[in-house]
């Protein structure tokens, strides 16, 4: 497999593009395997998965988590069983607590805004949102009520962390999102490290230490990455003996100028990660199944 992309948000999260006009997009714009990775759901994957096998493309089940809040860390998980009940109970339990408190927090941060004089519509925001509400969808209102010239600018003057609309949400904690996405057959993978406001060696000894929690993998292929960067994180993933994975975080095209795929041509690596990548998953789905023999001898 030459064109992958292993990072793509729907209408499920924040992404503008339903599930399926998500794999439709992808499949038009050449790509052999595609994961969807909406944040704190796994509500858009049954639908991707019906356009993917019409469209013969390989789905991986994924899902991006919000793990912890200062600096901002996510994290992928990827190969996710179970269809329309993907995975544990523990992981399901715990995606529905993020959705419940996203409900809260964005009727916080509108409150906030209401005693700002911006007395944005709650019913709105709950529309744009669904059932899994983002700032983004706060943002977007905003500009439909001309409270901001664009969502970029609602982030930058009200709804980042240190501006006065800012309400913080709940995060789980790298370990615990690790044993999460494991527990859901999984493989949990650092998001855009290069979006970490850390320098290159403090990056490492974090990743180190996530990896002793059972971190497998590192995104160094985002487009947020200078080329240099995503040596680095490449080099870093060889040395660590992590898997190396790459997507375009690709949302739509009106909210950032990404492409879908635009990260391919500097992943050079492509197919072997790839290869990598598919292995680990098949193991992951196995030791979430499979009774660990060790652990049953014992008893
Ligand atoms: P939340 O998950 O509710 O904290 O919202 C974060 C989401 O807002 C991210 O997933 C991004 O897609 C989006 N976002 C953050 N900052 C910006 C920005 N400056 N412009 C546009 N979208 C942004
Ligand atoms: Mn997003
Ligand atoms: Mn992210
Ligand atoms: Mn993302």
């Amino acid at each position: 497999m030459k064109r992958v992309d292993l990072h793509l948000h729907s209408t499920a999260s924040d992404g503008r593009m339903p599930p399926e006009a998500l794999v439709e997009a992808c499949a038009a714009a050449g790509l052999e395997a595609m994961a969807l990775t909406d944040h704190d759901t796994v509500a858009g994957l049954p639908s991707a998965q019906r356009a993917a096998d019409r469209l013969g493309l390989s789905l991986i089940h994924g899902v991006e988590l919000g793990v912890e809040d200062h600096p901002e860390v996510h994290l992928l998980g990827y190969g996710l069983l179970g269809g329309e009940a993907t995975g544990s109970w523990a992981f399901q339990n715990h995606l529905a607590a993020m959705r419940e408190d996203r409900a809260h927090r964005a009727l916080a941060i509108v409150q906030r805004l209401h005693a700002l004089g911006l007395p944005l519509d709650m019913d709105r925001v709950r529309t744009l949102g669904g059932a899994n509400i983002s700032r983004s969808h706060i943002a977007l209102a905003m500009v439909e009520a001309g409270f901001a010239g664009s969502v970029h600018v609602a982030f930058v003057k009200y709804l980042n962390p240190g501006r006065p609309a800012f309400v913080p949400r709940r995060h789980t904690g790298m370990a615990e999102g690790i044993r999460l996405i494991r527990s859901a057959g999984g493989v949990p993978v650092l998001a855009h490290p290069g979006r970490l406001p850390l320098s290159l060696p403090q990056i490492k000894e974090r990743v180190q230490a996530w990896k002793a929690e059972g971190l497998l993998g590192i995104e160094a292929y985002h487009p947020s990455h200078c080329a240099g960067q995503m040596a680095d994180f490449r080099d870093m993933a060889r040395k660590l003996g992590l898997l190396i994975t790459g997507g375009s975080d690709f949302h739509a095209r009106a909210v950032r100028p990404v492409e879908i795929g635009q990260m391919i041509p500097a992943w050079t690596s492509i197919q072997s990660d790839i290869t990598a990548l598919y292995g680990a998953i098949a193991e992951q789905n196995r030791a979430a199944l499979v009774p660990d023999k060790a652990a049953l001898e014992e008893e």
